[in-house]
């Protein structure tokens, strides 16, 4: 309990979140027919409207959260932190601003804290769904909070 890591454990089957800013919705979707094979064996989240369109066009079903300008990010930030979400495909835009871009670097920001596999483009979301991780359980090192809550609050 003392420790400054505890290990976590990712499950063999995996709740993944998917999103995508509008001009890339049409690849996201691409992309879930070409891997729906292996995607159906997992749990599958994303933002609003990219988990809607992904259903219609695909039959797969994915439970929507708001959509990512109304909140929907930090829904699948939050998630992360509670431990229900635990690997990201998150085809995001790098030539336009984004209304919601706080929201979009925070939910980076927690998913790199919470070590948490996390695909921004499509060639990374290929290495990472033919990975051989995606049929094994993996464990990985993340902080201790309560440590890191008892010692700040004894130190501050
Ligand atoms: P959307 O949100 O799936 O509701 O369009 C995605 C985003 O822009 O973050």
């Amino acid at each position: 309990m003392n420790k400054d890591f505890i290990t976590l454990t990712i499950d063999k089957q995996k709740n993944i979140a998917l999103i995508a800013h509008d001009s890339k919705k049409k690849e996201i979707i691409e992309w879930c027919e070409e891997n729906k094979e292996i995607l159906k064996h997992h749990f599958l989240c994303g933002t609003g409207t990219t988990a809607k369109m992904i259903t219609d066009k695909t039959g797969l079903p994915v439970k929507g959260y708001n959509s990512g300008p109304l909140g929907g990010d930090q829904q699948i930030g939050a998630k992360i932190v509670e431990g229900r979400i635990d690997f990201v495909i998150f085809f995001s835009d790098p030539l336009a601003a984004q209304p919601h871009d706080p929201d979009v670097k925070a939910l980076l920001r927690i998913a790199q804290v919470y070590d948490i596999p996390i695909a921004n483009n499509r060639a990374t979301a290929d290495f990472l769904i033919h990975s051989s991780f995606m049929d094994t359980e993996y464990n990985h090192k993340i902080i201790n909070f309560n440590k890191n809550i008892r010692e700040r609050a004894e130190t501050l």
